[in-house]
């Protein structure tokens, strides 16, 4: 797959192939399924799986499924959904809670090496007694029990005997380490809760810090990639490594999180937007979710050119989320059928046009790209324009429909505006117009001149659609502000608009997840959850235009 830009992590493994440190390479990519993946995660997904390739390597797709009560097999399925839609394909499935035994018995050894203790501190008292990054931790009074006592209660420990909470074990390091992490930190907790891969069989469960170096051994991973918060946890994961024994010595190294603005990013965060109904599931057209990213109608190729191009740098940064909308602009342009959809229509009636005539004119389907070909579409003497493409009364330098003027029909005739019919309130609700049949589309008319060119849907044979448009689902406020505010707090309270209104006949067969650029309006995507075969659905992609700049 195209990986062309290089990065620092490209330059380790590739000295590290070099000087022979290592034969091959291999990476993983491994969630936490209490989730589903994110903007956020395709970064990691492409950094990991396009350095293994990049270099002949393998990458595993690991769920760190170690804590079993957030974890579930949707998030587990989804997972394996997006990954392979982003375009990937793992060597290895592996779940963490399989390597449970082997942890289990490296926790054991760590106990009979004396570097392992049962704690009978709650979590308030460890935290209490760790210290500070000013003050250094003091030593619990279970700090020395003896190897015996600790694999006495230990087992106890797994066999169950004791409640939630009540004992832990914990590494023995340095409780005056300058590093806080390396303060004794535990290791393994007790948690009566069913596991989704592992059943009953287990009421205490191994803490990320612990469990992640080993899972890395077993699987001989090579070059352990993660986000830059981890950092102070590498002197931790070595020294898992070294004290456990591991036959393999896998190596951390950390990247900058991708952080994108107006929107959040993190699981927990978007989880809460689901479950308190802020949005329409975890796939909701406004998530940044990879299954909400592709319900929207971004591509895989449009995700995978916008993380090459942010690039894998040692600091975090903010990207603007206008350069992903870039980059599915830059993919659709040449791929995407051209067609015209009416969202708020308002009718037209040609009154010199023939009654019970239709024409078929012939209208490119992408002019950028002529071997799309050619379509027909229908013209009669009733047509829908946008309402916003008519004012009665408008200001300078408007060039669309109003009372005396004329415009042109996209790939049809000039039109006149004549007469404008009110209801009762007031509101327009159809123009009379006459048409020039001199100046229909591609006939060479060079007579007069018009300003403004208008897409219009022919009335009779329309099919009707519903739009969806969107804007930012969190709204950024100023830097002051969003200490007090939560996300919660930040959520636009207008991120949707439903638009009833029209597309063309020759859209009778569209699938879900077509895509389509409609002329003036943008980028749109067939629905592929509220479709239904009598009712069509688009999504806004993403407008034709931006400021944004490269
Ligand atoms: P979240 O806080 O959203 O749950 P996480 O880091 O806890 O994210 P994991 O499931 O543990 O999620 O992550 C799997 C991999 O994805 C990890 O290696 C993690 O570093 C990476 N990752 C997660 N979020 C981002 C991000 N915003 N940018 C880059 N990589 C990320
Ligand atoms: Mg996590
Ligand atoms: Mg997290």
């Amino acid at each position: 797959m195209e990986n062309n830009a290089s990065n620092f992590i490209k330059t380790i493994i590739k000295d590290d192939l070099e000087t022979g440190k290592h034969d091959h390479i291999i990476t993983r990519f491994p969630p936490e399924p209490n989730g589903y993946l994110h903007i956020g995660h395709a970064k990691s997904i492409i950094l990991n799986f396009g350095v293994a390739d990049d270099f002949n390597g393998k990458t595993n797709l690991r769920f760190d499924d170690t804590n079993p009560l957030k974890e579930d097999i949707e998030y587990v399925n989804s997972i394996k959904e997006d990954v392979k839609w982003l375009g990937y394909d793992w060597d290895n499935l592996f779940f963490a809670s399989d390597y449970f035994d082997e942890m289990f018995k490296r926790a054991v050894l760590l106990i009979n090496k004396g570097l392992a203790y049962v704690d009978d501190l709650n979590a308030e008292q460890i935290r209490e007694y760790r210290g500070t990054l000013t003050e250094p931790g003091k030593d619990s009074p279970y700090r020395n029990r003896t190897v015996e006592e600790n694999l006495d209660l230990f087992d106890r420990m797994r066999n169950g005997e004791f409640e939630n909470g009540t004992k832990v074990l914990r590494a023995k390091i340095d409780m005056s380490s300058p590093n806080i992490n390396l303060r004794d930190p535990v290791i393994y907790r007790i948690s009566h809760t069913e596991h989704h891969n592992t059943g009953n069989k287990w009421c205490i469960y191994p803490m990320y810090a612990f469990a992640h170096p080993i899972e890395d051994a077993i699987e001989g991973v090579t070059h352990s990639i993660c986000t830059l918060e981890f950092e102070d946890q590498r002197p931790l994961y070595d020294w898992i490594v070294e004290n456990c024994e591991m036959d393999s010595k896998p190596q951390q190294y950390e990247f900058g999180r991708l952080n994108l603005t107006n929107t959040v990013m993190s699981k927990r965060k978007l989880k809460q937007l689901v479950d308190e109904g802020f949005v329409d599931g975890w796939d909701d057209p406004r998530m940044p979710t990879i299954s909400g990213l592709r319900r929207r109608g971004y591509t895989p190729e449009a995700i995978r050119a916008f993380c090459q191009e942010i690039g894998v740098a040692k600091t975090s940064g903010v990207v603007d989320s206008q350069m992903l909308d870039h980059f599915v602009r830059e993919d659709l342009k040449l791929k995407a059928p051209r067609t015209m959809a009416v969202l708020n229509p308002l009718k037209v009636v040609i009154t010199n046009y023939p009654e019970g005539e239709v024409e078929w004119l012939d209208a490119e389907v992408n002019p950028e790209v002529p071997e799309m070909g050619m379509r027909k579409i229908p013209f009669s003497r009733e047509i829908y324009i946008e309402q916003d493409d008519f004012m009665e009364n408008p200001p300078k330098k408007y060039f669309r429909l109003f009372p005396g003027n004329e415009v042109r029909l996209k790939h049809a005739y000039f039109i006149k505006c004549e007469e404008v019919i009110k209801d009762d309130n007031g509101n327009v609700i159809e123009l009379r117009c006459t048409y020039d049949i001199e100046t229909k589309s591609g006939s060479g008319f060079t007579g007069r001149k018009v300003k403004g060119t208008l897409h219009w849907v022919e009335a009779s044979q329309a099919i009707s659609a519903e739009f969806r448009n969107y804007q930012p689902l969190i709204l950024d406020t100023a830097a002051e502000d969003e200490e007090e505010k939560t996300f919660l707090e930040r959520v636009n309270p207008e991120s949707i608009e439903v638009l009833q209104g029209f597309v063309e006949p020759n859209m009778k067969d569209v699938q879900p997840q077509d895509k389509f650029q409609f002329f003036r309006h943008g980028y749109y995507n067939v629905d592929s959850k509220l479709t239904k075969s009598d009712h069509l659905v688009f999504n806004q992609i993403v407008g034709l235009k931006s400021s944004f700049k490269m």
